[in-house]
């Protein structure tokens, strides 16, 4: 910018002073011109003068050095001439000014030298005798007299340009100076040249719109990891090249990475082949899953591919924490094996015990026996039945009907319904506590003490007691139901809460048990919001708490 401002200058500056020095020169050189005319006009007259008094003495007196002065005679031959013999000129009849001046009294004409730097101007007049006067003068050319002043031309031309120089540098550097000086930031808070003012009124007006697109670039880059923030899917973006371009806190947590790892190749801070494997297939084929353990727990992983304008811009990861998943899938199938398998054993038994009755193979007296058996069979095969249909609405989570139900009221409606059973092993059963209403569903309270009921009878040993207690605590209503019975040992404390899983299964059958009650009892529960709490002690008795919230 500055080196065009200077250039510019410059030549505006070499253009004007050479155009000047032609101008004066031309305008200094057609004055003289005149002025010399003039006076060679005048010469003549007085010359004329002078000859006609004279004749030739008088120019043979006349010597100078500026004029010549010829006299023609009318038929073209020199008379006389100032510069040189007339013998030695030719017949000047067909000089123009020579016939002009024959013709209509006067004449003129000019002449250049083969050089063209001289110029011989001519003048001449008709005298009274019919013979003509001339009278010439020579004089540098303009192109002399500028190669003549050449030298100081030069001088001058060269002073000039210095001159121009240092005010072209000084000049472009002041007039740049502003425009560097410009603050961009706040353009209209400038005080420079007017003429720039629509520029940095746009540059403002496109200020204010970067402002605008930058501030809601920003607000979306902050909802995103709000978003992704708060997920509880792990999110990895990357770009085309597998760098990662964001990650989220649950990602993070899963691949036990930290945020330094975005702006690396995700494939060096998680080495693993299958997920190598995934990601190169999500690039090829659009999306690829896959399911990995981490820390015990069990992760699906998503890739896909995304593309824009049909050209991959970059891959995602998704990742579901898929535990509860695989667990419910795992305790479905392992209860469909367990109902066929529970399901199986009594039909057999009673298929078997009818065979022998069918094919006559049973003595008659044993016929009580057996038929007995085969009661007793169907009757767990009811009772089993039942459970399953109570588990199985449990898992449903269908919205049950709620109510206020008087807590020690229902246990004592429970208890009586399990009166006969306690009272064969001779079990006395003592109920405690204080009138406390919980908001619940009836069914589902009625089969919690039920259940809890029915195993303090069934693992109690004859002539043992139960005490069953409702308080009031925090907030809660506590159930606890304490026998005296075999207890449970330790480590299978925590399993009987499972589906089908008895700690003596040969004891359970006998009893009667599905194992399935404590299962019922802890849905029930848990749909409740409670808490259960179990303390056991073998040949000790087991209690079991309930907290329901109130
Ligand atoms: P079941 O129908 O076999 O009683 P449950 O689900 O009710 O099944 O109980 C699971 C297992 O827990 C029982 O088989 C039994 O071994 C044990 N159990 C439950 N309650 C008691 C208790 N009060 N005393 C001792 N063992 C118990």
């Amino acid at each position: 910018m500055t080196r065009k401002i200077f250039n510019s200058i410059i030549i505006v500056a070499g253009t004007i002073l050479l155009s000047s020095v032609i101008i004066i020169m031309g305008c200094l050189y057609n004055y003289f011109e005149d002025v010399r005319e003039r006076g060679l006009k005048d010469e003549l007259k007085l010359s004329m003068a002078a000859v006609e008094d004279d004749g030739v003495h008088y120019l043979e007196k006349v010597k100078s050095d500026r004029y010549r002065i010829t006299w023609i005679a009318a038929d073209g031959t020199v008379i006389y001439d100032t510069a040189a013999n007339s013998e030695e000129h030719e017949n000047h009849l067909e000089r123009m000014e020579v016939k002009s001046a024959l013709e209509n009294g006067e004449g003129e004409s000019n002449r250049y030298s083969d050089t063209l730097f001289e110029k011989t101007m001519y003048y001449a007049k008709r005298m009274n005798d019919g013979s003509v006067l001339r009278i010439s003068t020579s004089s540098a050319t303009v192109g002399l007299l500028v190669l003549g002043m050449l030298q100081p031309i030069l001088i001058v031309v060269v002073i000039a340009l210095i001159m121009s120089g240092i005010l072209a540098g000084r000049l472009s550097k002041r007039i740049v100076k502003p425009l560097n000086d410009l603050n961009l930031e706040k353009p209209l808070e400038n005080d420079t040249y007017e003429e720039i003012s629509p520029l940095l009124l746009r540059i403002s007006r496109q200020n204010k719109e970067i402002k605008a697109q930058v501030k809601a670039i920003q607000q979306r880059a902050a909802e995103f990891e709000q978003i992704t923030g708060c997920m509880n899917e792990g999110l990895v973006l990357m770009d085309k090249d597998g760098i990662i371009l964001s990650i989220n806190p649950a990602a993070n947590r899963i691949f036990s990475l930290d945020e330094s790892c975005v702006g690396r190749d995700f494939l060096t801070v998680y080495r693993d082949h299958e997920m190598n494997l995934c990601i190169k297939n999500a690039i090829e084929s659009g999306h690829c899953e896959i399911q990995q353990t981490r820390f015990g727990r069990e992760y699906q992983f998503d890739a896909s591919r995304i593309e824009s304008d049909d050209e991959m811009i970059g891959i995602i990861l998704l990742i579901f924490d898929i535990t509860e998943r695989v667990q419910a899938e795992r305790n479905r199938r392992e209860f469909t094996a367990n109902v066929s398998h529970e399901l199986k054993t009594p039909l057999q038994g009673i298929i078997g015990s009818a065979e022998l009755i069918e094919n006559g193979m049973v003595k008659q007296e044993d016929l009580p026996r057996f038929i007995g058996h085969i009661r007793k069979e169907a009757s767990r095969l009811v009772i089993l039945v039942g459970d399953i249909i109570r588990l199985s609405q449990l898992d449903e989570k269908a919205e049950l009907i709620k109510e206020e139900i008087n807590l020690l009221q229902l246990v004592e409606e429970t208890t009586e319904n399990l009166k006969d059973i306690a009272k064969d092993k001779n079990i006395e059963i003592s109920i405690d506590g204080k009138q406390v209403i919980i908001y619940g569903v009836r069914k589902l309270l009625y089969e919690i003490i039920y259940n809890l009921c029915d195993n303090a009878i069934k693992y109690n040993i004859y002539g043992g007691n139960i005490k069953i207690s409702i308080t009031k605590n925090n907030q809660n209503a506590v159930l606890t139901v304490a026998d005296t019975g075999i207890g449970i040992p330790q480590e299978h404390l925590d399993r009987v809460f499972e589906r089908f899983y008895r700690v003596d299964k040969s004891h359970s059958k006998e009893t009667g048990g599905t194992g399935l009650g404590l299962s019922i009892v802890k849905h029930a529960v848990a749909y409740h919001h409670g808490k259960i709490d179990i303390e056991s002690k073998v040949n000790n008795g087991t209690t079991i708490t309930i907290k329901f919230p109130m």
